[in-house]
């Protein structure tokens, strides 16, 4: 019987066969470096990654992977030369990434950036017996057909965003039917105590500098917008399958309390850890058991405050606007998620500011109607919402210039 990723069997503890999407990224090199602490607990099958061929091949190298996988076609000379010898096979391309995600494995890591993520969480799903789910957008996009994949395939479905991993965690010998809240934290980003017109004016260098977590440019940056948390409270959702008006965010700066669950009793139960994703990782990829996986220990002593604050919904619009696309349900999520992915591009391309992002994504999801909101029960349609989106994005900038 599967007991868990790294399993303790009659005694014996026993590998796991695992594959890494999105291994050249921050996810991807924390769970290398989990995964290096203990190389006799995982046989790597395969890597994948884009354009940074040389941390892809070095990583394919260091876990002595079967298979590295870069999505660029045009760069599969250069993955070959770096892989040159070493027996690991190169491949390229999105046909080869989801024929990779189709291979058997104990554990697939989702931690591709993006919608590009999506449609290789559903390959990972039909064929991997544990998903360990970093890209967020998979179930802001696609949350029911994720579930239903996994459920028809039998994997387990497992969150590696911290927030989530905590919410597991405290919801853990508890029953649904108890909790009365789920209370996401949020540090709040690099402009929590910024006036709405020193944010008109940031750049995005300025964005991308979280004050406590270490992450993608993408993801940092819809942190300070608090994209992030909007996407998280969506992520939540469907994760646990719960209505949209018991999940709540609290701003907590120190990002000590990684989120919260509050049962009918009055009880919270909150997990706490210094602000690394490895605990998160780590927790995914050995759970039932826990692992070392390099975490700093919290020291009460020399933690003065733990404080908290609500959010402040006219400089940090996002989550009321995720709220709009949660009510009207369907392919509102991918929606939101595109013109959010789109804005952003805008925004790093200099060609709007910081504060527009969520104007163009509040218009656009008041739009759905107008494309025909449908169930979001097949990647045809949810690809479909998506280029709308972005597209309507482009026409509103188009417009305004
Ligand atoms: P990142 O930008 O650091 O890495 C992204 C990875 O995806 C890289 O390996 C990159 O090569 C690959 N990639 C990019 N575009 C691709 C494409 N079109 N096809 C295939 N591969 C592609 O991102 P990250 O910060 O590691 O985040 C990964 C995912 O995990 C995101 O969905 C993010 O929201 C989520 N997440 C990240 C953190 C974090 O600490 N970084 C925390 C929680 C959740
Ligand atoms: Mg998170």
């Amino acid at each position: 019987m599967f007991t868990g990723i790294y399993c303790r069997y009659n005694g014996y503890f026993v590998m796991r066969r695992i594959s890494i999407f999105g291994a050249t990224g921050s996810v991807g090199q924390n769970t290398v470096s989990i995964i290096k602490r203990n190389p006799s607990a995982f046989d790597v099958h395969a890597v994948t990654g884009a354009l940074n061929i040389e941390l892809l091949a070095q990583t394919a190298i260091g876990l002595n992977a079967k298979v590295a996988v870069t999505s660029e076609s045009n760069l599969l000379d250069h993955l070959k030369e770096c892989l040159k010898g070493t027996g690991i096979s190169a491949k390229s391309g999105r046909h080869a990434l989801m024929e990779v995600a189709a291979d058997p494995v104990d554990v697939s890591m989702s931690a591709v950036v993006g919608f590009a993520g999506l449609e290789l969480s559903l390959e990972m799903a039909r064929h991997g017996q544990t998903l360990a789910l970093a890209n967020k957008e998979s179930l802001v996009c696609g949350g029911a057909l994720l579930r239903e994949t996994c459920d028809r395939a039998g994997t387990k479905l497992f969150p590696v965003d911290s927030e989530h991993s905590a919410i597991f965690q405290a919801l853990n010998g508890e029953k649904l039917s108890d909790v009365e809240r789920i209370i996401l934290t949020a540090s709040g980003g690099p402009f929590l105590h910024s006036s709405f017109a020193e944010m008109a004016d940031v750049t995005p260098i300025q964005a991308a500098d979280h004050p406590n977590w270490s992450m993608g440019k993408r993801i940092s940056i819809d942190s300070a917008s608090m994209f992030n948390k909007a996407m998280e409270v969506i992520e939540t959702k469907e994760l646990f399958n719960i209505p949209s008006d018991k999940i709540e965010v609290i701003i907590h700066p120190q990002s000590i309390i990684h989120s919260m669950v509050g049962y009918k009793d009055g009880s919270i139960i909150a997990q706490m850890g210094p602000a690394d994703m490895c605990g998160a990782i780590g927790y995914a990829l050995y759970w039932p058991n826990r692992t070392d996986a390099g975490v700093e220990r919290l020291d009460f002593a020399t933690l003065s405050k733990l404080e908290f604050c609500a959010v402040d919904d006219s400089r940090f619009p996002a989550i009321s606007i995720a709220h709009s696309a949660m009510k009207q349900g369907g392919i509102a999520g991918a929606v939101f998620n595109a013109a959010k992915e789109q804005s952003l591009d805008l925004f790093l391309e200099n060609k709007i500011k910081f504060l527009d992002m969520a104007d163009m994504v509040a218009k656009t999801v008041q739009a759905t109607a107008t494309f025909g909101n449908c169930e979001a029960s097949s990647m045809d349609k949810i690809s479909k919402a998506d280029k709308w989106s972005r597209e309507f994005v482009l026409n509103l900038v188009e417009m305004s210039e």
